[in-house]
């Protein structure tokens, strides 16, 4: 994961034109939370208003609920598929999550990356574990976490009938996933959905900037300093 990824021939313009692009490898840009803090929505207007993020679509052995799209949301496969994805190391990471499994699969990751864009990965706590071991400095990770218990707790009763068992058994969940944030590079307190965009969307900007990402910057300084 540490090769040098740069944009690809064509998309950075000849050494001295105005408004060049600088090669830079790609990131992986990590999203965790419990759900209901917000992560989903976040994520959405984050990939509305970054061209240059892609969505990683992860596998998983889940069954499909009524408004999922297989392909669009999830890789929708069998047990059998998934064990067999995992012999052919087809995963960057997986985990069993509650009852089912999840994957990330790696080739459109890495063929992202390559390309020079980021990618976006909306995973639990056990593959960002996974994935900061193999991609090093490629991997930013950001945990969001709800604004307050009460808001959480008001989120996770998506129906007022939920019966209290199914609540309390989702804020157990809520309460696992929360402990891992000391993991995360950043945390964004989700108040104010706006607010929150525009947080993720800052340390996006920050982390493409940095020294090491932006591999075209040595080129580009001797050409500034040209005699
Ligand atoms: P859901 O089934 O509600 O869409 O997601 C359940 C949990 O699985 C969420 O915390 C989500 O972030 C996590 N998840 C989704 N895809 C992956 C994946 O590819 N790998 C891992 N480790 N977790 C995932």
């Amino acid at each position: 994961m540490s090769e040098t990824k740069t944009f690809p021939a064509g998309q950075g313009s000849p050494a001295g034109a105005p408004n060049r692009q600088i090669a830079r490898r790609g990131l992986m840009f990590v999203i965790s939370s419990p759900s209901g803090a917000g992560k989903t929505t976040i994520s959405r207007t984050l990939l509305d208003r970054e061209s240059n993020l892609t969505l990683s679509i992860s596998a998983t052995t889940r069954p499909k609920r009524p408004a999922e799209v297989d392909g669009h949301h999830y890789l929708f496969v069998e047990e059998a598929a998934f064990e067999r994805m995992v012999a052919e190391g087809a995963f960057l990471e997986h985990a069993l999550v509650f009852d089912y499994r999840y994957g990330t699969p790696r080739a459109p990751v890495e063929a992202a990356l390559a390309e020079g864009r980021d990618v976006l990965i909306e995973i639990d706590w056990q593959g960002a574990e996974q994935i900061v071991e193999a991609g090093g400095e490629d991997v930013v990770s950001v945990f969001v976490l709800p604004p307050s218990r009460e808001e959480l707790e008001r989120r996770l009763h998506t129906r007022a009938q939920d019966p209290e068992e199914v609540v309390r058994r989702r804020m157990a969940k809520a309460n696992n996933e929360m402990s891992h944030w000391k993991d995360y590079d950043y945390v964004v307190v989700n108040r104010d959905i706006e607010e929150s965009v525009a947080a993720v969307q800052g340390i996006l900007a920050a982390e493409r900037l940095r020294r090491a990402r932006q591999t075209g910057l040595a080129d580009f300084v001797v050409e500034l300093t040209r005699d």
